[in-house]
């Protein structure tokens, strides 16, 4: 398939962010073929094409070969400080690369893990980590030593993430945590935790810190790996805390931080994990059309319908609603402006629009469209989550409705 991309020059400018101008959110905005983007699509569909792919997602299996692949490329330090062995990249430049990431590489389990880390867990540390704990952490996050995974959610705390029956009781120089944790993405990869639990689960948000807990330590077991609807490539298990204790200097930030450490991590990072997924609504929209162009039907390209073609016109205003959405976010976010309503619409619309586009794509290739063989059923697995994690799109609704003076 000859795509728009394959007619721009790869460009140096992925390769080392920190030594170009960075783009404004409006740049990025306006050109769907960014050069930034440009080049990590061209890197991305060498480095980046999947091995085996119906059988990983048959079989639950992440693609460990890609991970190291885009730990190569420096994507899981790709926002980090230079300090720490990052590319120093802005969040701009950072979506820009998701984009590519998701428009080039169809193992969508794999983008969504690298997102997780790079949108949730490295910031945290990065922002809200002592010098100690950046220090033992990031470059080994950075390099691919270690894996890490960000978990909150419980079997009976999930949109009231804050009423968690996770608990830790301090002791002279460490803390010990008791509970169950659920849902965890990468949790059988990874090799340490940011860790939410409560010093008492009748302080509510006031109770909450934060913690970075190894996987190896005693009391802390993860479950098997739990299969899933879409995102098959990605491992995803629950955690189960039987009195595992960490040494003080784990503790992210003062004791009762955590709910405003999950709160200020998630502001927009809960809309840019979704950016690899609008780069894989482009990939999809350029499949469907592409098809609609060749496939004959009554003597015509069934493109030349017009119940097809305005099809495919409203994937076109999907997609694009959904990145003026994200830059949206991203212009307030990196503009240190409160960004949680523009980050909630950009969730919701990413998240549904994806779903819906889905839906059509599978229409306009007919049978081809259903049977797994093609890749297309997959992007419908694949996107259905994300109109569940980092916040239900309810609860995104919740959020907008609180800025416009109701609830
Ligand atoms: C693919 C995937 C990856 C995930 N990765 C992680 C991870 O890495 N770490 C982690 O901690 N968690 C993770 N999660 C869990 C995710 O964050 C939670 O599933 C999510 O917050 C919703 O919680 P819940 O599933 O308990 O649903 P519930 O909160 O029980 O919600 C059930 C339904 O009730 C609705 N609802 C609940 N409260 C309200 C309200 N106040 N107003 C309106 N509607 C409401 C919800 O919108 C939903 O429709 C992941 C989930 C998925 C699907």
């Amino acid at each position: 398939m000859v795509t728009d991309f394959d007619n721009l020059p790869a460009d140096s400018a992925a390769k080392d962010p920190s030594a170009t101008t960075p783009p404004t959110a409006l740049a990025a905005m306006i050109d769907l073929h960014h050069p930034i983007k440009a080049s990590v699509v061209d890197w991305a569909h060498r480095e980046l094409a999947p091995t085996d792919l119906d059988g990983r997602d048959e079989r639950c299996e992440f693609w460990h070969d890609g991970w190291q692949a885009a730990v190569d490329k420096g994507v899981l330090g790709l926002m980090v400080d230079p300090a720490y062995g990052g590319l120093g990249a802005d969040v701009v430049t950072g979506l820009l690369w998701y984009e590519g990431i998701g428009y080039a590489c169809p193992d969508a389990g794999l983008v969504f893990a690298l997102a997780c880390q790079g949108w949730t867990m490295q910031p945290i540390v990065e922002r809200f980590g002592t010098d100690e704990q950046k220090a033992t952490y990031l470059p080994a996050l950075v390099d691919g030593r270690l894996q890490g995974a960000f978990t909150i959610t419980e079997p009976d705390s999930g949109s009231d993430s804050f009423t968690m029956g996770t608990t830790y009781t301090a002791n002279d120089d460490s803390y010990t945590i008791n509970g169950t944790k659920a849902y965890v993405t990468m949790a059988p990869e990874a090799d340490v935790f940011i860790v939410f639990a409560t010093k008492d689960p009748a302080l509510g948000s006031w109770g909450v810190t934060a913690f970075l807990v190894d996987a190896d330590t005693p009391g802390l077991t993860v479950s098997e790996n739990r299969p899933k609807m879409g995102l098959r490539t990605t491992p995803f298990a629950d955690l189960m805390f039987d009195n595992c204790t960490v040494a003080a200097s784990q503790r992210i930030g003062p004791e009762g931080s955590g709910a405003s450490i999950f709160s200020s991590a998630m502001e927009a990072e809960r809309a840019f994990v979704l950016a690899g997924q609008i780069g894989a609504m482009e990939r999809q929209l350029d499949t469907a059309v592409a098809y609609a162009r060749e496939r004959q039907q009554f003597g015509k390209p069934i493109g030349d319908f017009q119940a097809v073609s305005h099809r495919l016109a409203d994937m076109k205003l999907r997609h694009e609603s959904s990145r003026m959405l994200l830059y949206k976010a991203a212009a307030l976010a990196e503009s240190g402006r409160p960004s949680m309503e523009a980050a909630a619409l950009a969730k919701i619309q990413a998240s549904e629009a994806s779903i819906a586009s889905s839906v059509d794509a599978i229409l306009t290739h007919g049978a081809r469209g259903y049977v797994t063989e093609f890749g297309v059923e997959r992007n419908l697995r694949d996107v259905a989550g994300g109109v569940i994690y980092g916040g239900t799109s309810d609860i995104q609704r919740n959020i907008v409705a609180r800025m416009l003076g109701l609830l």
